[in-house]
This record gives structure tokens, sequence and C-alpha cells, in this order.
């Protein structure tokens, strides 16, 4: 028992103070099943002990509860309800199993915001809180909340974990506001859990009120040592509109960002997904995709459910011609042209007076290697292509030559104008080419 002899008896007084001066009816509905469940320093906290009732029913009685605990045990003391109630398990209905750390592929551009989450999974309220994250929309910022989620509700099925977005938050306030008790009841149900989660919560910019009210939910969790894990499309300081002190709450635990995937994490994401949904899907056409969508994982998706779903309505096989044809606008939506290593290859070649065969053989001549490692300095520029996989394009250089390429030509274009001069008309070529 987390009491005292003595506070168990304070509790009971004001249980029956409640007797005399509320409904029988109402009393022994919803007063009654309050147990007392601990006393931790000035927490008092009290248990519904029906699973029928659920804290939305009995957190009317929150308020005066409070004021009576604070008369009874001191000005200090605050008071919050727990329940058993499987109504009041959040879990089921705001985390979505989809979303797991094992089905999380990882790569240079997410680790550090994985690592994070799942340390925070681990140990929550222990290591960092809040967990901030943030990145661009399509990368990955909802799939990891969702994974700390679930991680945890597996770990500790009885922690209450509530994942919700900043808009639904805001939404839910607007509509709270007019009705009796309805902020009352919005904030127990933000702040009756163990972990809350606000997705997106960069929409709180739009509203002062929202601002407001989550600025004293988090103060309330966090003085209670509950985890917050929140997450947004770019860093705390440079959310335009947000209160200072809401900005600086957000940066006082970890803030990992998520970058844009690279090449071989996008590779890894369609090679998974393909095999998730049992789609045998050709190397050359997994890597036209994962070059080509390089924006966003969703649009990555997508792009793999349109050509093998188009596959199967069609009855053709999937090959990079009907994959290309099949992902043709998502393509052509980007701004800049799509650069493969062919072409800069052929236009670098035409510039230099040589050819593309020279350019891709082993001859070791400056005629030859100069024009060469300006065309693998280009592709390092203009394509999301890793090093490796630019190697492989310039007949089967390794990742090392790239790299001495690509550090070479960016010297010397430092110490030669006319190089610069040069290189840059070439990129210009291939960019409007
Ligand atoms: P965000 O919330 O950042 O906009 P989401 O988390 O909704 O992005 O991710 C978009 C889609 O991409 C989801 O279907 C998600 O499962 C998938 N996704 C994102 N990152 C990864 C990853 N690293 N591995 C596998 N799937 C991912
Ligand atoms: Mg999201």
């Amino acid at each position: 028992m987390n009491y005292s002899a003595e506070q168990l008896k304070k509790w009971n007084e004001i249980i029956d103070g409640f007797r005399s001066t509320t409904n029988k009816l109402v009393f022994e509905m919803w007063i009654q099943p309050l147990k007392l469940h601990s006393v931790n320093g000035t927490e008092v906290t009290a248990m519904i002990d029906d699973p029928n009732i659920t804290l939305n029913m009995v957190s009317h009685y929150q308020p005066r509860i409070e004021l009576a605990v604070r008369s009874a045990f001191g000005d200090d003391y605050t008071f919050r309800i727990l329940s058993n109630s499987p109504g009041d398990t959040m879990t089921a209905t705001s985390l979505n199993s989809r979303f797991t750390f094992e089905n999380f592929v990882t790569g240079p551009s997410n680790t550090f915001a994985y690592a994070a989450s799942l340390a925070v999974a681990e140990q929550p309220s222990e290591v960092y809180n809040p967990l901030f994250i943030y990145g661009d929309v399509g990368l990955g910022k909802t799939h990891l909340m969702n994974a700390i989620g679930n991680y945890i509700h597996a770990q500790s099925p009885q922690m209450k974990i509530l994942l919700t977005t900043a808009e639904s938050f805001t939404n839910e306030l607007i509509e709270a506001l007019p009705k009796k008790n309805g902020t009352v009841q919005l904030r127990s149900k933000m702040r009756n859990v163990d972990v809350l989660m606000v997705d997106d919560i960069h929409f709180l910019s739009k509203t002062t009120i929202a601002q407001e009210e989550f600025f004293h939910t988090f103060n309330d969790l966090q003085n209670h040592g509950k985890q917050i894990v929140l997450s947004s499309d770019r860093a705390p300081n440079e959310i335009p509109y947000i209160e200072d002190r809401l900005r600086s709450r957000f940066s006082s635990g970890l803030l990992v960002d998520i970058g844009k995937p690279d090449f071989e994490t996008r590779s890894a994401i369609l090679r998974r997904k393909a095999d998730e949904e049992d789609v045998d899907l050709p190397y050359d056409v997994l890597e036209y995709i994962a070059e080509h969508i390089n924006k966003s994982i969703r649009d990555l998706e997508g792009a793999l459910t349109r050509v093998v779903a188009q596959s199967r309505l069609l009855g053709y096989p999937i090959t990079v011609e009907f994959a290309a044809r099949a992902i043709d606008d998502m393509v052509q939506g980007d701004t800049a042209r799509i650069v493969t290593p062919g072409t800069v290859i052929d236009i670098v070649a035409g510039q230099f007076g040589t050819t593309a065969e020279e350019i891709l053989s082993k001859k070791r001549n400056q005629e030859i290697v100069l024009p060469r490692q300006v065309a693998i300095y280009i592709c390092r520029e203009l394509t999301d292509l890793s090093t490796t996989q630019i190697g492989r394009s310039f007949g089967g250089r390794d990742h090392t030559t790239v790299m001495h390429s690509c550090e070479k030509i960016s010297l010397q274009m430092k110490k030669d104008i006319l190089l610069k001069k040069r290189v840059d008309e070439i990129i210009h070529l291939i960019r409007n080419n």
C-alpha cells in the first residue's frame, strides 16, 4: 500500500463528506467506487474500483474532489484519478499496430531518431523527456511514435498511452470550451496518462488558446514524471507563432531529426515492402523507383503500390519501362529533371571530345581521367545515388574511387576557375537536357 493509515483516514473522511452533500444515486455510482490508490509526495491518486466506470464518467467530480483533498491534506496537494476500465484503454484506439520498430528500416537519415525512440520505449520517463522528433512529411515520424506506443504497450500493458495529433487536440478543445465541464474532461483525458504523444505539434501555432492549454498539460505531465513525445515538421525554434515558453519546453529534452533517406535506405524499404506484399520485384525496377522517388517514404510506398497494382490489373510484367510509365507523373512532379549516370556520361564525353566507352574504360591517361572524374563528380552532385551506386554505373568502380574523384574535382575547381566554369556549364546543359 502506498499510503499511511492516517492518509487513508483523511481520504475516507473526504468520501464521507460527499455522501452527505451529494445525491445518493450520484454518490453510489460515481464517488463511492473511488478508492485511495497512493499518496506520493503531494500527489493523491484514487483508483476507480469498478471496470464499468470510465474516467470520463467521473472526471466531472475531479475538481471538487481535488478541492476537498487540498483542504484535508494541504494546499499544495494535487489529485488524479486512475482507471482500470477497458473503456479507458486508449491503446486500442489510438495506436496503429501496423507501425513497429521491427518494420522500420534504418539508415543514416533516421538511425538517431530510431535509437532515441527505442530508448524512450524501453524506459519511458527515464531517458529523454520530452522526445521531440522532427522532419519533413512522409519520413517516418508517425511510424516511430506508434512504434514507441506499441512497444510500451507490449512491455507494460497497464500503462496508459495516448497518441493524438495537435489538430485533434485543438478541435477537442474548441468543442469542449462551451460545454459545462468540457475542458475538465479533456484535461483529465490528456493528463491521466503515463505516456502522451502528440503528433504534428506545429499545428498548435494556429491557435493561442490551444497553446495555452497544451502548456499546462505539458507541465502537469512533466511534473508527474510522465513521458511526452512530440513530432513536428520542423525544429522548435523554426515553428512560427509559438510562444517562447512552449518552444523552450519542446527543446528541453532530446531533439532528433529525420532526414531524407539515401538511395540504399530507399532500396531497403522497397525491398522490405515488396517482400511483405509478396511481390516479385526485379532489381532494376526497384532501383528505378528508389532512384526517382526520393523525397518521401510515403511516396516511395505509393509508387510501388501503383506499379504493382497496374501490372496486376493490366497483366503486364513489371519491367523498368512499365514502372517508368506507371509512376511518370510522380517523377515529373519533381522540380529537377531526372538525371541518370548515363546522361551525365554522354554529355560530359561530348563536351570533352571523348566517348562514353572511353570514360567507362580502365584507361588512365589524363585526357580520359579528367572527364571521367568530372562525370563522377557531377553524378554525385545531381543524383541521389550513393558512391557505391555511382561506382557501379562507371564500369564497376569502387566507392572509394568515386569519393576520391569527387574530392579531387572539387579541390581543383577551387584552384582552377576555368575548370569550375566548364563544370558549371556542363551541369547547366545536363539540367536542361
Ligand atoms: P510522417 O509522419 O513523418 O509524415 P509516416 O510515419 O506517416 O511519416 O511515414 C509514411 C509512410 O512511410 C508510412 O507508411 C511508414 O510506415 C513508412 N515509413 C516511414 N519511414 C519508414 C522506415 N524507415 N521504414 C519503413 N517504412 C517507413
Ligand atoms: Mg505523420
